[in-house]
């Protein structure tokens, strides 16, 4: 039981959270209001949550209070999202949180692959174990719950939601708006996204609107759309979304019992979770909850590498490219958005960016399918990284390395299924096993059996 008193969680004040300039305009704006970005420069936004309030409950404290509601039944505590809710949006009340338990992913050892690959202290955070089968759901769980409690608010515009997607975006946003019984508009890169991510908003009975065009392009279309503010915009360069995706790195730490560990890596395509990560982390820093950053690994897919050619231009300029057909198609962005978020989150954490090629990716979510896990080709990206950083000497065989799986493996069976074929372009499967097809006889089974296993 928790020892922290009611009147001690009641520490924070609603106007005490509001949007605020990225690139540091003065102004506050109000969360409920529809906006995206700073109406002086044009910047992004960021939810900024004042700190003296947050402080008036000490480091321990905080401890206490979110290892007290982890996985309870007391609405809406039993979120991974909504038992950091003072630190996400304060001011939503609690019959507007729209919520399917997201969050409290499995953070899990992977031991004979870290093993295999020369760090044995590897853990994977398993955040395609959720609701859609995405960490999207971590994010558009707040924003579509301040969206409802927006549409309460007497003159309110808001009539729908609106994403263009990679396909996991548009899965989360048609799941929770179909939860909260608010329309939701759909722009997908036709023929640009695997059949599950598809079928997925068909399902939950979104407007689903394909287009002849991809990824960014569909954002120009969907930017147009939304100038109209009765269709709100939940793509992340609305920066609610980066509110509940910043608890994956807090659930991390609350994991491993508060502490921090040396890397993380993550696959990055518009740059919203890797600046979310950055964020949490910061928080607790300020909370006096932790005392170091973990360094944060951006990997990208060489197809679509425009955070990483500016990496190697040391940032001084931003790059965007048309971004190529890769087999990690949510991370297939030419034109991040969270751009400028993200090279702080790498700068202030030692950070380092790294891409991998389509067979790398491919070859390493195999080589970890192994070893018993089952991963989508942008935790291949992820993992193809992790190794080329162990290969240069970067990341020590001593030190904690948490993976960030981004998505279920189950949505990608294409994928799956074209490695195991050797199908697929440029490349031999070295790890293929298909199935063999046998007569309906026992010797037959047993020969076979004998000459696999060498018995
Ligand atoms: C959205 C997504 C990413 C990339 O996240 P960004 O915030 O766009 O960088 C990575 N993997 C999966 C599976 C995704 O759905
Ligand atoms: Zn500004």
């Amino acid at each position: 039981m928790s020892t922290v008193t009611p009147s001690e969680q009641a520490t924070v004040e609603t106007d005490q959270t509001y949007f605020r300039c990225f690139a540091g305009c003065d102004g506050k704006h109000s969360i409920y209001d529809v906006i995206y970005t700073c109406p002086q420069c044009g910047s992004l936004l960021e939810v900024y949550h004042e700190r003296e309030p947050l402080r008036r409950l000490n480091p321990y404290k905080w401890q206490q209070l979110l290892d007290s509601r982890a996985s309870t039944t007391t609405w809406p505590y039993g979120s991974g999202v909504w038992a950091m809710r003072e630190w996400v949006v304060p001011s939503l009340r609690n019959e507007n949180v729209v919520s399917m338990c997201e969050g409290n992913t499995n953070l899990f050892w992977a031991e004979r692959l870290g093993r295999q690959l020369g760090v044995p202290d590897l853990w994977i955070k398993l955040c395609g174990n959720s609701h859609t089968g995405s960490f999207k759901d971590l994010g558009m769980t707040v924003l579509v719950s301040v969206v409802k409690q927006m549409m309460g608010m007497p003159g309110n515009p808001v009539k729908a939601v609106a994403c263009a997607s990679t396909g996991d975006t548009s899965a989360a946003l048609a799941a929770y708006a179909a939860y909260a019984g608010i329309p939701a508009i759909i722009f997908l890169p036709a023929g640009k996204v695997s059949t599950a991510q598809l079928i997925q908003p068909v399902s939950n009975g979104a407007h689903v609107l394909a287009l002849d065009t991809d990824f960014d392009g569909c954002m120009k279309v969907v930017k147009e759309v939304t100038k109209d503010q009765s269709i709100y915009l939940a793509n992340s360069m609305n920066s609610l979304r980066i509110e509940g995706q910043k608890t994956v790195g807090i659930e991390i730490v609350k994991q491993f019992d508060w502490e921090v560990p040396d890397w993380i890596i993550i696959p990055v395509g518009n740059l919203g979770n890797i600046s979310a990560l950055h964020k949490g982390f910061k928080l607790m820093m300020d909370l006096g909850i932790i005392n170091t950053m973990p360094r944060l690994v951006a990997a990208q897919a060489a197809k679509a590498d425009p955070f990483y050619q500016s990496y190697k231009n040391g940032f001084s300029d931003k790059i965007a490219v048309t971004a190529g057909e890769t087999l990690a198609n949510a991370i297939r962005i030419g034109d991040p958005v969270s751009y400028h978020k993200a090279v702080k989150a790498v700068q202030e954490t030692d950070g380092v960016v790294e891409q991998a090629t389509e067979a790398e990716l491919a070859e390493a979510a195999a080589e970890a399918d192994r070893t018993g896990m089952y991963c989508c080709p942008h935790t291949g990206v992820a993992l193809a990284v992790l190794k080329k950083l162990v290969k240069s000497g970067q990341i020590k065989k001593n030190q904690r390395t948490i993976v960030i799986s981004t998505a279920h493996g189950l949505k990608f069976t294409d994928f799956k299924v074209r490695y195991h074929e050797s199908k697929l372009d440029d490349m031999v499967s070295q790890h293929a096993n298909p199935p063999t097809y046998l007569p309906n006889d026992a010797d037959a089974v047993k020969e076979e059996i004998a000459k696999r296993l060498g018995i």
